[in-house]
C-alpha cells in the first residue's frame, strides 16, 4: 500500500502563469511553484531575455574556458556580487551543478563535511562525489555540530560546514550567526546554499545571508531558477577562491555556459529585486498570514518561518488524499514524501507567492479545513 502512495508521475501544464496552472481542462491555483516574486511571465524578464538573444543568439555555444566566456555573463556576474555583497561571483548551469561541482572540487577523502541532515540531495550528492568523511548533525542543532566538531575536526587537515539558510521542505532558517562562530572556532570552511531565499528576503532583495553577514560565510550558493524566475545558478566568493573554482570545478569546466536569454532575464530580475519591492512583501505579508491561519485556526503544526510552508500530516496516504482533495477544490498543493522528507511526516508543501491573494490565501484555508 505505502508503494502505492509514493510513485511519482509527469503531468504537463497546459498553462503556467500569474499563479495559475491549467492541467487539462481546469485551472487551478498554483501553490506549489518557486516563482515566489511571480516574474517568469514579468515583462521586464522577458524583454530581457528577448534582447540578449537578439544580440548573442540563443545559445552561448561552448563552456566559458572555450569560446562560450560572453560579456553578458559577466555583466551578470558583478550584478550579483553587488547583489550578495562578496567581492566575485560565478556562474553555473543550475543550483544542482554548482554544489555537486564546488563541494567535490574543494574536499577529497582526508577532509571532513559536517552537514544538516535536511541538506538538498545536490549537497548530499556533492558530499558523495568527493569522498571526504562525512558527519551529520540534527536539523538546525549547532550544540549538535560543535558536540561532532569538538570530538572529530581535529584528525582532518581541512573539514567544511554545509547547510541551507532556508530549508526547502521545512521552510524554517538556520543559525547561521551561530555556524558562522562555530567556522571560526573550529577553522572550517561554510557553505550556505541561499537558494529559497534570495529575492525574497533581505532589504534587496539579497537572501537571508547576503550583504551584511558575508564575512563568516565562504561560499554563499544561489539559484536563478527560484524566486529571481529564470535558470541557472550562482556562487558568491572571494577573488581567490573564484580563480580556485574556476580551474577545478568539472561541472563547471565541462559544460555549456548558460544561454544568453536566460541570462538576459536573470539580469532583469535583479534589476526588479531595486525596483519593485514591495513583490517581496506581499509574499511575505501573504505567508505570516497563512501560518497564522495554519497554526490558531486550524490546529495544526507547521515548522515554516517563510513563503515555504509545509503542514505535516504523517502518512504518506493522508499527504496524497489532502493534496487530491485541494485539487478538486481548485488548488494545486503537491504532496512530499520520503526519501525527500524523512519517514513519518509526509506533508503537503504550499509555496507562498506575490501572484497569490489574501482571497487565494483565505480559501485555502477554508479548503484544507473541509478536507481535514
Ligand atoms: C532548488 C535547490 C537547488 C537546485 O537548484 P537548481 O537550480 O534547481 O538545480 C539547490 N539547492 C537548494 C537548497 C535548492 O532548494
Amino acid at each position: 500500500m505505502e508503494r502505492e502512495f509514493r510513485k511519482r508521475t509527469l503531468r504537463p501544464a497546459k498553462e503556467s502563469a500569474q499563479g495559475k496552472i491549467k492541467l487539462g481542462e481546469i485551472s487551478l491555483v498554483d501553490f506549489s511553484s518557486n516563482d515566489y516574486l511571480g516574474l517568469k511571465n514579468h515583462p521586464a524578464l522577458l524583454k530581457g531575455a528577448l534582447e540578449a538573444m537578439n544580440k548573442w543568439g540563443t545559445g552561448s555555444g561552448a563552456s566559458r574556458l572555450m569560446s562560450g566566456d560572453f560579456e553578458l555573463h559577466h555583466e551578470l556576474e558583478d550584478a550579483v556580487s553587488l547583489l550578495v555583497g562578496k567581492e566575485e561571483a560565478l556562474l553555473f548551469g543550475s543550483g544542482y551543478l554548482a554544489n555537486i561541482g564546488i563541494i567535490s572540487a574543494l574536499f577529497s577523502r582526508k577532509d571532513a563535511i559536517f552537514f544538516d541532515r535536511f541538506c538538498h540531495a545536490s549537497m548530499i550528492d556533492g558530499i558523495r562525489l568527493s569522498g571526504a568523511r562525512f558527519f551529520r548533525f540534527r536539523h538546525n542543532d549547532p550544540e549538535h555540530l560543535e558536540h561532532l566538531l569538538k570530538k572529530n575536526r581535529a584528525e582532518f587537515s581541512r573539514a567544511l560546514i554545509l547547510v541551507e539558510s532556508l530549508y526547502s521542505m521545512e521552510g524554517d532558517i538556520a543559525p547561521i550567526q551561530r555556524l558562522s562562530e562555530l567556522r571560526n572556532r573550529y577553522k572550517t570552511l561554510l557553505i550556505v546554499d541561499d537558494a529559497h531565499a534570495v529575492g525574497v528576503f533581505g532589504d534587496h532583495g539579497e537572501g537571508l545571508v547576503g550583504r551584511g553577514m558575508t564575512e563568516g560565510i565562504d561560499i554563499i550558493v544561489g539559484t536563478f531558477g527560484k524566486a529571481l524566475g529564470s535558470y541557472g545558478a550562482y556562487a558568491a566568493i572571494s577573488k581567490k577562491l573564484k580563480d580556485q573554482l574556476i580551474n577545478h570545478v568539472r561541472s563547471f569546466i565541462f559544460s555549456t555556459a548558460l544561454p544568453p536569454p536566460t541570462l538576459g532575464a536573470s539580469l532583469a530580475a535583479i534589476k526588479i529585486l531595486e525596483d519593485e519591492p514591495e513583490r517581496r512583501k506581499r509574499v511575505r505579508t501573504l505567508s505570516f498570514l497563512l501560518r497564522e491561519k495554519i497554526r490558531n485556526e486550524l490546529l495544526l503544526e507547521t515548522p515554516s518561518e517563510s513563503q515555504i510552508i509545509p503542514v505535516i500530516l504523517g502518512p504518506d496516504e493522508r499527504a496524497v488524499r489532502v493534496s487530491q482533495h485541494l485539487e478538486e477544490k481548485g488548488f494545486y498543493v503537491k504532496p512530499v514524501r520520503p526519501p525527500t522528507v524523512p519517514e513519518g511526516s509526509s506533508r503537503i508543501r504550499i509555496s507562498v507567492t506575490s501572484n497569490h491573494s489574501e482571497g487565494d490565501i483565505l480559501t485555502l484555508v477554508e479548503a484544507i479545513k473541509d478536507v481535514l
